[in-house]
């Protein structure tokens, strides 16, 4: 029987915009000959944050939908042997065995789950639940915590609540001046690039720090390019400019926040002098910054990876927290602080539960009475949840270990490619009795589980996203997935019944509305939200606590969600990174994305237009350094730090500090960078430093066979 499929409105699979698209899948010819419906994809016009727009990834997304290395039925691995198709009675019936096995030997926390930002809420909602009813595991983290839990934390601890954007993503195009810290919009998010030219074009004036002459760094007004790992120093030397030249704002101050005194005594010593000498700003830079800032009718700071993925990321956010309250910025007309999402569900994927400390609503694990709520919804005695668990990398680095994990499920994450140390993180995965995967293709992460499970895709079934700005959005089947994909929701309801726990729902809608019940009267409360009304409305903002609740576009208008309704001022002070450059490992390693991938690249990597774009691991450096090293671009490179050795061809130019180089994490295999990166973890947010360590860059002759890599080390690598 032909389908018939009418076009639908829905959103991109990849990043925190969650563009609008329309899907249109004509049925195959001959559905007898197995061939596919052709889908054909359209940018909304009136989608409020992309109004047309669409990225190089947007444009290509309908290519994952049958591609052909899908999964499409779930394979097994026999002891020592290669993994093979199953069905999934048997796929299912090991999964159960083993689970059941790893709990009865270790105990409940046994097993552990592992999920993703990029999971709908009602999956991160699920897989929370699965977790602490089904297998009352307190071992469940997700890769969002390498991503938002810095700023997360942050903004938490000084507002109150954490919503990415507090205010809806136009308001940029009515700010008169906006900075943005550590953040390459041009790149990661095109179309919110025109938020930006439409300030510009009526005079607004903007700032970026980053390290690199990015796209976003070009068309600015000021480009700071600080060392890496200092963005901290740059906001308290900011702030010691703003006290010292009266730019503060001290009735904003007096009236709205508290704790400012002790955040003006540390800033004292953070002269612009000294400052220049921390992180390598000129002194006028910094005073010109304050100055437009503080000189802007309406102004914004906002933050992103480059600034957050440090060990001391929760309080490098906190330092710009506290410039934007000095100034008066949060709650006033297109101005605050703000952090810019990067998942697709970065902002759900926080709030109902598939976070170690968190139940649904934004609620802690670790208060009485949010237990109490979420048990009553769950029908559950409170005493039978489990308690607070590990962060994503203190759970991946105790697998398989005594007291660690000996089962592990990972939901839509590749972390052999986007953890941090990630060949340590590879042994863990393999020192583990049993793993499972569910994903759309066969990750590297999946090629190392002893059950792979093939999920549905985007395209493929009903499911909320809650974009950068708080905006809970819907995203609608557009077409049937392959025979033989099913979805993780339909996964964990047939594992809860194998495993003789209470039932669970499969169905999006009925997931949804229990969600609405358990993140009521929450931080982040959808109570008030319904499919039927996000449909109405083109999305609803959170909170919105009741059906006649109209949602809440702008936060902190009239006050902060704190006990004592004021924002809190932190006194902050500049750490620097856990490792800086030595004889040995004598430059900065700064990590991040490109215009044409997203996250670990298991599905952009996996489109041709884009991974002929981008098709290799890529080292960016300056012309200053290839010449030491006595490389140019196209040439190959060895990037070696205390954790491990990757390879990489060089691009070579002047669009990044001459002691710094980058590389984006979307490549696995000799060009995966997180075989590199630093584990060391912010101990307020678990978060790694993805953004800075110390390496060293040796030229590689290749042999006839690339892994039979020789490389020179050169003199010049240890004489920075
Ligand atoms: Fe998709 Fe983000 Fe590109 Fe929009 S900006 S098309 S949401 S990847």
């Amino acid at each position: 029987m032909k389908t018939t499929l009418t076009p639908v409105a829905t959103h991109c699979p990849y990043c925190s915009l969650q563009c609008g698209i329309t899907l249109q899948a004509e049925p195959p010819a001959d559905e007898d000959l197995l061939e596919r419906p052709v889908v054909t994809l359209a940018a909304q016009e009136d989608f409020p944050t992309n109004r047309g727009g669409l990225c190089a990834k947007g444009w290509t997304a309908a290519d994952l939908l049958h591609h052909p290395e899908r999964l499409t039925e779930p394979l097994v691995r026999d002891r020592g042997e290669e993994l093979r198709p199953a069905t999934w009675d048997e796929a299912l019936d090991r999964i159960a065995a083993a689970f059941l096995d790893a709990q009865s030997r270790y105990g409940r926390n046994g097993v552990g789950l592992f999920g993703g930002g990029s999971l709908t809420n009602e999956k991160a909602y699920q897989f929370g639940k699965f977790a602490r009813v089904t297998l009352r595991t307190a071992m469940i983290d997700y890769n969002g915590r390498f991503c938002m839990s810095s700023a997360a934390n942050a903004a938490t601890r000084a507002f109150g609540i954490d919503r990415g954007l507090p205010f809806p993503l136009s308001d940029l195009a009515e700010a008169d001046a906006v900075m943005l810290v550590g953040s390459n919009l041009a790149d990661t998010m095109p179309p919110a690039v025109q938020f930006l030219e439409a300030a510009r074009s009526r005079g607004a004036r903007h700032i970026v720090i980053d390290p690199r002459v990015t796209a976003t760094a070009r068309r600015a007004h000021l480009h700071l390019q600080p060392v890496p790992g200092t963005d901290l120093a740059l906001a308290n030397g900011m702030m010691n400019v703003a006290v010292r030249e009266g730019l503060i704002n001290t009735e904003y101050i007096n009236d709205r926040t508290t704790g400012f005194e002790a955040v003006r005594r540390v800033v004292r010593t953070y002269w612009p002098d000294r400052v220049e000498r921390i992180t390598g700003v000129p002194e006028g830079d910094l005073v010109r910054t304050v100055r437009i800032l503080a000189g802007a009718k309406r102004a914004m700071i906002l933050t992103a990876r480059g600034a957050e993925q440090h060990a001391s990321g929760s309080d490098t956010a906190l330092s710009y927290i506290n410039l934007a309250l000095a100034l008066g910025l949060p709650g006033c007309p297109a101005s605050g602080y703000g952090t810019i999402t990067g998942q697709g569900n970065g902002q759900g994927g926080r709030e109902h539960g598939q976070k170690a400390d968190q139940l649904p609503g934004y609620r802690r694990l670790d208060d009485p009475l949010a237990r109490a709520h979420v048990a009553r919804v769950w029908g559950i005695n409170p005493d039978d949840l489990p308690r607070t668990g590990l962060s994503a990398y203190e759970l991946l680095d105790a697998l398989g270990t005594p007291d660690g994990v000996r089962a592990l499920w990972v939901m839509g994450s590749n972390v052999v490619v986007s953890a941090p140390r990630a060949t340590h993180v590879t042994r863990r995965l393999e020192a583990l009795d049993f793993l499972l995967v569910s994903d759309f293709f066969l990750s590297e992460t999946a090629a190392l589980a002893d059950v792979v499970l093939p999920s549905t895709q985007w395209a493929e079934e009903d499911g909320t996203m809650t974009n950068l700005e708080g905006r809970v959005i819907l995203r609608k089947a557009a077409l049937p997935p392959p025979s033989g994909v099913r979805s993780d929701l339909w996964v964990m309801r047939e594992l809860a019944a194998r495993l003789g726990r209470p039932p669970l729902s499969d169905v999006p809608h009925e997931i949804f509305e229990e969600l609405r019940r358990a993140s009521a009267g929450g931080k982040a409360d959808y109570a008030g939200i319904s499919y039927e009304r996000i449909e109405a409305e083109g999305g609803v903002f959170w909170p919105c606590p009741s059906k006649g609740h109209p949602g809440t576009p702008r936060l902190f208008t009239v006050d902060f969600p704190t006990p004592g309704r004021l924002a809190r001022f932190h006194p902050v002070e500049q750490q620097g990174p856990a490792e800086t450059p030595d004889k040995d490992y004598p430059y900065y390693l700064s990590t991040g994305r490109l215009l044409r991938h997203y996250q670990s690249g298991t599905q952009t990597r996996r489109v041709k237009a884009l991974n002929e774009s981008e098709p290799e691991a890529v080292v960016e450096m300056h012309d200053t350094l290839a010449n030491r090293i006595g490389v140019e671009t196209g040439d190959l490179v060895r990037l070696s730090t205390r954790r491990g050795t990757a390879v990489m061809r060089v691009r070579s130019g002047c669009s990044i500090r001459p002691d710094t180089v980058f590389a984006s994490f979307h490549y696995g295999g000799m060009g995966a960078v997180n075989q590199l990166t630093n584990p060391v973890l912010d101990p307020n947010s678990g978060m790694p430093e993805f953004k800075a360590c110390a390496v060293a860059l040796d030229r590689v002759e290749l042999q006839e066979d690339p892994i039979m890599v020789t490389a020179r080390r050169r003199g010049a690598n240890r004489a920075r």
